[in-house]
Formats: structure tokens, sequence, C-alpha cells
């Protein structure tokens, strides 16, 4: 699915020296890598602050608990969508409200947010699925007629743009009260290890989401509130700093396979290529086809037995899952969420591939449809 080997012997010379630096240097924690990597991300995204730690999900956490949100207070985000946006309202005593995936997008559908609010509602999380934008607009929108706070997932969609309703572009990540992303190894920017960061133009709230990624404390061994141990290495800041010169060169690679996936595979019977939204920029996290007619696990049988990977992202939503299991949510309580759980398949996509991968991957698609 990913080919982090290859990309790294690219640009190996520059990632061993940052690395054999750090250990020369030895700080290995909060080292001065850690505050440029922040300066030139800060810079790439053109926000204010950014909040460096030590994985997406504790960034969704820290958000959370920065906004001040208490237990019982509820929470809605999509139920298509990877368990980690949930799974840290639930371990604060929040209360995930899953809703409704808009069905040509794969990602939250404003209109179910809106009909899921409650006196109860203070945050609204959407989740940049598979590296394109949730529909902002609209959410912003929403969320300022009911006074609640945006927490953008941004785990898969760093790099990506949006048009916002004023005619500007900003990056994904940067229109909410607060952006949240990671850099787990295989996301768009990664890291050799695990990292996140939290993105936000709101000087106090910077302030108070770097002191809770802090153990609570301004002052050393001064402890304002209850925090968290959450950083990001030196030695990953200072691969994070290099990989980020190439991130819009690393987009527009996996752009290319995108469209040769796209142009191949267009109008195929059986299948559905994904769309892209015409307000803002895909860097395809993933590539993800939806397999109509009950038949996704025969294809992904039949490309399994001839070398060709794939993988299903993600064949439970959030309802379905045992963690989740709630009477709120019957079977059939959000049908479009439903069926793409049994319709996706993604297909190998990285800053790596070869011509050659990718017509031998698509003609085993094809082989699939016309045996
Ligand atoms: C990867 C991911 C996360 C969590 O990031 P980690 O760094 O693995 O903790 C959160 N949300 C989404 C949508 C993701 O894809």
């Amino acid at each position: 699915m990913v080919d982090l080997k290859k990309q790294y012997l690219k640009i190996k010379p520059e990632i061993d020296t940052a690395v054999v630096n750090v250990m020369t240097n030895a700080n290995f924690i909060n080292g001065a890598e850690v505050k440029s990597f922040q300066n030139n991300l800060e810079s790439y995204l053109n926000i204010k602050h950014v909040i460096p730690c030590a994985n997406g999900t504790d960034a969704l956490q820290i958000a959370m608990m920065g906004l001040g949100l208490k237990p019982g207070d509820e929470v809605i985000t999509a139920s298509f969508t990877y368990v980690a946006t949930a799974e840290v309202m639930a371990l604060l005593g929040l209360v995930p409200i899953l809703v409704e995936a808009k069905e040509f997008d794969f990602t939250i559908d404003p209109a179910e947010i809106e009909k899921a609010i409650t006196p109860k509602t203070k945050a609204i999380v959407p989740v940049h699925l598979f590296g394109q934008g949730a529909d902002m607009n609209a959410i912003m929108d929403i969320a300022r007629r009911h006074n609640l706070f945006v927490i953008e997932d941004t785990a898969q969609a760093l790099g990506a743009t949006y048009q916002l309703s004023n005619g500007e572009s900003a990056a994904l990540g940067t229109i909410g009260d607060i952006g949240c992303t990671s850099f787990f190894p295989s996301k768009n920017l990664g890291c050799y290890g695990d990292g996140g960061a939290l993105f936000t133009n709101n000087d106090e709230l910077a302030a108070n989401l770097r002191m809770i990624a802090n153990h609570g404390q301004k002052v050393r061994y001064y402890h304002d509130v209850i925090g968290v141990n959450s950083r990001l290495d030196t030695m990953q800041a200072a691969i994070l700093d290099i990989k980020l010169k190439h991130l819009n060169r690393y987009a527009e690679s996996r752009r290319t396979v995108a469209d040769y996936y796209d142009k191949a595979l267009v109008g195929s019977e059986g299948l559905m290529t994904p769309n892209r939204i015409a307000t803002g920029t895909h860097v395809f996290h993933q590539y993800t086809l939806r397999v109509l007619n009950g038949k996704r696990d025969a294809l992904r049988s039949h490309l399994e037995e001839r070398g060709v990977p794939s993988m299903i992202y993600y064949p439970l939503p959030l309802h379905f899952q045992k963690a989740f299991e709630n009477d709120r949510y019957p079977k059939g309580s959000m049908p479009i969420s439903e069926r793409l759980s049994s319709e996706v398949l993604s297909l190998p996509i990285h800053t790596e591939m070869t011509s050659e991968e990718l017509e031998f991957i698509v003609d085993n698609v094809k082989s699939f449809f016309n045996a």
C-alpha cells in the first residue's frame, strides 16, 4: 500500500545528516529542531500557532481538553471514520454523537449535523477523510449559528486546501477553532515513528493547548491544570522538517496516481471512482473505490491472488463497532455509512509508484470485471 523505504532512499543524505545531528547534540526532548519544524509548518499552513504533540489521537484529546469540554457534553462527528476521533471523546466522558456521511464524498453530512444538535452539543469534529475537505463552509455556518466549537481532524489531509465562502483559500486544519493532524509514517506527512500536532489562530487557546500537552504547566513544576505528557521527539521533528519541504511534491505524486486510476477506471461497470469536491484540493491519502453489487470482497481476493494489495477503510462504521454500540443507532440508522463500509476498497497510492506498477494494478482490476 505504501513504499516508505523507497521514499526514504530518495532523501537519505538529508535525513541521515539531520538524524546524526540530533544524536550528536543529544537534545532528544524539545531540541531546536522541534521549534524549527513548528515555525516552518506555521508558515506552510499560514497559521499563527502549531503545537506539536506525540500523535494524532493525543492532538484530538488535547483539543477537546483545551476547549474545556466537560463530561456529558455532546460532540458530533462522522460514523464513517477512523476510531481515534470518537475514542478520545469517550475517554474524556464526552458523548460522541455519530452522524451519517454524504454519499459521494465519504465525509460528514452537514444536514445530519444540524439534525443532531441538542442543548448539550458543544462541538463538531469533521474528518477530512481520505485527503479532501469535509463540507467546511456549511459546517462553519452551523457552528456559528449554534455557537459550537469546530475541531478539524486533518490526519488524512495535511496540505490540502479549501475554498472558503468569501472566496479565499485556506489550508485544511486552519478553518475551525483547532486543527489536528498525525505524522504516523503512512500519513501524507509522515515521520519515522509517531507524531502529531494541533493548529490554531487563537493566542489564548494556543497557550492553553501547549500547557495541557506539557503536564498542565506553563512554568516548570507549577501545574495549573490537569494535563498530559505529549511531545514530538526532536528526532521526529528533524525528519519532519526535511519532509515538509517535499510535501507539495508528494501531494503531486499522489494526485498523478489518482489521475491515472481515474482515467483507467472511470465509467467501469460496477465501480465508482472517488469524487473530488469542487471547493478544494485532494491530497489522496487514500484512493478509494466503491465496488457495487456486493462484489467488493471478491475483487479484493482476486487482487490479492495476483499480488495486488488493497485495503478496506473502514469495514465497519463506528456505530457498528462493539465499543460504540448504542440503542441510539440501530441497524439501518445510517444507511449510507453502512453501505460505504461494504463497498469501499482502497488501492495502493503513495509517492513512489511507477507506471509499471500502476498498469499492473489497473489491468488486474479490469480483468476481474471482464472475466
Ligand atoms: C491516523 C488518524 C488519526 C490518529 O492519528 P495517530 O497519530 O495514529 O494517533 C486520527 N484520525 C484520523 C482520521 C486518522 O486517519
